[in-house]
C-alpha cells in the first residue's frame, strides 16, 4: 500500500486524482493545500467527502499575520479544522521565513514567537505540522550554466535568491531547528527531505537531534539519489520509521505539477512514468537512472533496493501512524 504524503490538489484536479490513484496504486494522498476558513477549506472538505483516501491539511491565512493575536487565532482555526472538518494536519509553506512580513514590514523568522500557540495546539491535538523551509541550495547561487538547477531557474527566474534579498539558507534552517527544539511535544514533518536533501549529514543530525522530526521525500529524489547509494540505503534503513513517501504531485486548473514545473506542460500520460521512477529508485538496483523530475537537474541517480518491510514503513505505515488512519 502507498500513501503519497505530499500533494497539492485543487477542485479541478479531483477527477484526475481519482484516476491517478487508481493507476498508480495509491491508497491515499495528503493534500497539503487544504486552505483556511473561507479560503478553500470548505471546498477541500467537500473534495475529501467525494474521494475517500483524500486527506486534508490546514493552511493558515497569512493575510491576517499583521493583525494582533494572529497565532492564537490560527491555533483556534486549526482546532476547528481538525475537530469539525476532518483535517489531519497543518501545512506551513515556505513563505514563513522567506516572504512573510510582520506589522512593521520586517521579515518574520521561522521561529517567530507569535506562532508558538499554533505549534503547541498542533501538539495538543496530536496532528503533525508539515513545514517547508527555504529552497534548494542552488536557488541562492548565481543563475549561470554552472548552477545545477539552471534549467529550472531559467524557466522561473523569480525563484532565484541570488540577489541577496533573503537571508542565507543556513539562517532559515537554523531558525526552523530552534523552533522545532522549542516544541518537543509537536511532530514536525520537515518536507523535501528536511529542506536540505543536498546534505545527508545535515539531515542525519537533524533526525538525531530532534526526536519530534520526520521527513518526506517530495521532489528531492534527484538529490537523495545522487549520494552514494550504500549510504542512502543505510540511512533509509536506520531512519525507516521517520521517512514518509511524498512526490509533490500538483493538480489544478493550471495543469499538472510533477515535483516541479518546466517549459513543457505535463499531461496525464506523464504521471505514471513519474510514479514508476519513484518505485524504480526505492525498489530497484539500477545505477545511473533518470530521476523523476528532470527539470531539477541533469544528472542521474542510483537506486537503493530497500527491503520490503522498510518499503512498507516509508510507503504507508509511518504516515498511517502519524495521521491516525484506521488500518
Ligand atoms: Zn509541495
Amino acid at each position: 500500500m502507498v500513501l503519497d504524503m505530499h500533494t497539492h490538489i485543487m477542485p479541478s484536479g479531483l477527477e484526475r486524482l481519482a484516476e491517478i490513484m487508481r493507476d498508480n496504486g495509491l491508497a491515499a494522498v495528503v493534500n497539503l493545500s487544504g486552505g483556511s476558513f473561507g479560503r478553500g477549506l470548505e471546498i477541500s472538505e467537500a473534495m475529501a467527502q467525494r474521494l475517500p483516501g483524500l486527506i486534508n491539511f490546514y493552511t493558515p491565512n497569512w493575510r491576517g499575520a499583521t493583525a494582533p493575536d494572529f497565532g492564537r487565532r490560527e491555533a483556534e482555526a486549526l482546532e476547528r479544522a481538525v475537530k469539525e472538518h476532518g483535517f489531519r494536519g497543518l501545512k506551513i509553506a515556505k513563505i514563513l521565513g522567506i516572504g512573510l512580513p510582520d506589522a512593521q514590514g520586517q521579515r518574520v523568522p521561522v521561529d517567530w514567537p507569535e506562532l508558538d500557540p499554533l505549534w503547541s495546539k498542533a501538539g495538543e491535538l496530536g496532528v503533525p505540522v508539515a513545514i517547508h523551509t527555504g529552497d534548494p541550495k542552488a536557488f541562492w547561487e548565481p543563475v549561470t550554466p554552472a548552477n545545477e538547477r539552471y534549467d529550472e531557474l531559467s524557466v522561473h527566474p523569480g525563484w532565484s535568491y541570488a540577489d541577496g534579498s533573503i537571508p542565507p539558507r543556513a539562517v532559515l534552517l537554523a531558525e526552523r531547528d530552534r523552533m522545532v527544539a522549542k516544541h518537543p511535544e509537536t511532530t514536525f514533518i520537515c518536507v523535501h527531505f528536511g529542506s536540505n536533501s543536498e546534505d545527508l549529514d545535515y539531515v542525519t543530525k537533524l533526525l538525531d537531534t530532534y526526536p519530534n522530526v520526520v521527513i518526506d521525500t517530495a521532489a528531492r529524489l534527484g538529490e537523495i539519489g545522487r549520494h552514494p547509494p550504500d549510504a542512502v540505503r543505510a540511512f533509509f534503513i536506520k531512519y525507516r520509521k521517520r521517512i514518509l513517501f511524498g512526490t509533490d504531485l500538483g493538480l489544478s486548473s493550471q495543469g499538472i505539477m510533477l515535483g516541479s514545473t518546466g517549459a513543457d506542460e505535463p499531461t496525464m500520460a506523464d504521471v505514471k512514468p513519474f510514479y514508476d521512477a519513484h518505485w524504480r529508485f526505492f525498489e530497484g538496483k539500477e545505477r545511473g537512472i533518470p530521476h523523476p523530475t528532470p527539470i531539477q537537474g541533469r544528472w542521474t541517480i542510483d537506486a537503493i533496493d530497500l527491503p520490503d518491510d522498510v518499503l512498507s514503513d516509508v510507503y504507508y505505515d509511518n504516515a498511517a501512524r502519524l495521521l491516525k488512519l484506521s488500518p
